[in-house]
Parts: C-alpha cells; structure tokens; sequence
C-alpha cells in the first residue's frame, strides 16, 4: 500500500534532520512552515503553497556525511542538488506545477542574483556561501534562456519565499494547517 502524501511529508518534516539550522535561524522545519504560510498569506495558488512547504524537502532526504546532517554536503562545498532531489520524491503525489517550482529554486536564486540588482544582499549568509558552490549568478545567455522556460515565474516565486522564510520571531501555522491543501493537490487526494 502506497502513503498519502499528508502522512509523508508530515514524516519528513517529523525528521531529526527537520531539527537541524543549516547555518540560517531557524530550523527546516520553521523555515518551511514559514514559507508555505507566506505563500498562504499572499494567497498564491495552492500549488505553490506546496511547493513553498516542500522546496527544501530534498535537504531532509539527504543522509550523506558522516553526522548526517541534511545540507551537509552542500555547506562542505558539494553541490547536493537538493532541488532534484526533492522534486523527484514529490513527483510521487504532485504534479509539475509542484515539483518543478522545487526543482527550480535554486537556479532562480542564480537567475535572480544575476538579474536584480541588490538581491545578492537579501541572501542569508549561509545561502550567499552555497551560491558559490552551485555555480554563481547565471551568465547572461543563461539567465535569458530560465527566463524563458516554462515554470521560472513560479520558480522565482518561491525563490523570494525562500529568501522571506528565515525570520526567527514570525509564527507559522503548523503541518497540520497545510494538510488539507495538500491531500486535495495530491494524486491520493482524488
Ligand atoms: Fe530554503
């Protein structure tokens, strides 16, 4: 028998490596929590709510290195692709307008740190230092190019959510606020 998609991403975000801060104050779990509630807030279509909820869900799928710390491999100076990662353990229940805005997060902070003059300054320390690792700021013919393909808007979209999701006083809603939307979304919720 197959799990709903509420009882595993509910799992996911149960994690120890939920826990973690990766370098950013707020643990994963926070930070999700937050950007899907700014996603709600901002009444964005419930696909990407849930893709704001689960951008980082590749992070927490992760057990390489030895503490086994999500992002670990990212932070020592791998690119983890994290953002592949987690739109292929979505693709299980969502569809592309989901998972590719999860996919994509990480090129639009390339796209837009390329693109929007003063963006390189609204990254967290810990994400200024992995730009590096995943490649820079695009080229022009690059970005040109992600502007141009089909999911960059929403892709930037939750970029900025991402960007707005590391605050330490802001109350989110928790898992269970966002369970409903994401059984309707899902392949099981028909
Ligand atoms: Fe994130």
């Amino acid at each position: 028998m197959s799990i709903s998609a509420a009882d595993a991403v509910t799992g996911l975000l149960s994690t120890a490596g939920a826990r973690e801060y990766l370098g950013e104050p707020v643990t994963v779990v926070e930070h999700l929590l937050q950007a899907g509630w700014l996603a709600r807030r901002a009444a964005m279509p419930p696909a990407l709510v849930a893709a704001a909820l689960l951008h980082d869900a590749g992070h927490l799928l992760e057990a390489d290195g030895p503490a086994g710390l999500p992002g670990a491999g990212l932070m020592a100076g791998s690119d983890d692709d994290h953002g592949a990662r987690g739109a292929r353990w979505l693709a299980r229940w969502f569809g592309p307008e989901v998972t590719e805005p999860v996919r994509l997060h990480v090129e639009a902070k390339r796209y837009l740190c390329a693109t929007e003059p003063g963006y390189h300054g609204l990254l967290s320390e810990a994400s200024r230092h992995t730009l590096s690792v995943q490649g820079g700021p695009m080229g022009a013919a690059e970005a040109r190019r992600f502007a141009a393909s089909e999911h960059a808007g929403p892709a930037v979209a939750i970029r900025r959510l991402d960007e707005a999701a590391k605050d330490g006083v802001v109350r989110s809603q928790g898992i269970e606020h966002f369970l409903p939307l994401l059984t309707a979304l899902a392949r099981d919720g028909a």
